[in-house]
């Protein structure tokens, strides 16, 4: 690079770090907040658990409940629970409609799975807690959004909270206070490749 344009990228460099620290300086608000990862893409539940191992770093408290909880663990739950065993931790304890096809039975387990995340977001030892495929309780009105929305908007000040699954409904995107969205460009298991250990689950 000549002289000439390396000034010009330091001068731009320079005007970009203003910008920069003038945003971070605004940001002085401290409190837990709400995230949302949804979409079609691959990337929620694991992006859930990249957070919450970022915070077991920190030394934080964290909880975790699943809503849909497939036949097998999948790893970062068999690590976590290996690394932590006093984990809060709560599977619904069925699988879900399209493998038992019996709403009560569902129903009373996403009661229970409920009743556990209740008591994380009341409990203010938890810095964070982590509600993974929760948006299809709601989707399919196993469980009531207005209660849940309430339950998350009156925890605890400092708590944040890890919302995970497709079709989030609108209340849910208004609730928090990042969102993001995970786009299905491509998938590998569409072109044949099998769902693998360590990967997938
Ligand atoms: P991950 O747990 O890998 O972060 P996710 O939480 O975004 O995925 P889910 O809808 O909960 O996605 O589904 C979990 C499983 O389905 C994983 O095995 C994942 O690889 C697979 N999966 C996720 N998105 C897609 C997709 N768009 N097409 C096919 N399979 C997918
Ligand atoms: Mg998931």
């Amino acid at each position: 690079m000549d002289d000439d344009k390396k000034e010009r990228h330091a001068d731009r460099m320079r005007r970009k770090k203003a910008v920069v620290d003038a945003a971070i300086e605004k940001a002085q608000e401290e409190r837990g907040i709400v995230i949302l990862i949804t979409g079609n893409g691959k990337g929620k539940t694991t992006s859930a658990f990249g957070t919450l191992f970022r915070a077991l770093g920190h030394g934080h408290q964290v909880g975790v409940v699943q809503f849909i909880k497939g036949t097998q663990s999948t790893g970062e739950v068999i690590y976590l629970q290996q690394q932590n065993p006093q984990l809060r931790y709560h599977a619904m304890a069925t699988g879900f409609t399209w493998n038992t096809q019996n709403w009560d039975a569902d129903k009373a387990a996403a009661d229970e799975a409920w009743a556990h995340c209740k008591e994380m977001l009341q409990d203010d030892s938890l810095n964070l807690v982590v509600l993974d495929e929760i948006t299809y309780m709601l989707k399919y009105n196993y469980l009531d959004t207005a209660e849940v929305v309430n339950a998350i908007r009156h925890r605890p000040f400092m708590q944040t909270v890890i919302i995970t699954g497709r079709g989030a409904k609108p209340e849910l995107v208004e609730l928090a206070d990042t969102v993001s969205e995970i786009r299905d460009e491509k998938h590998a298991f569409h072109a044949g490749v099998k769902a693998q250990a360590g990967i997938d689950f």
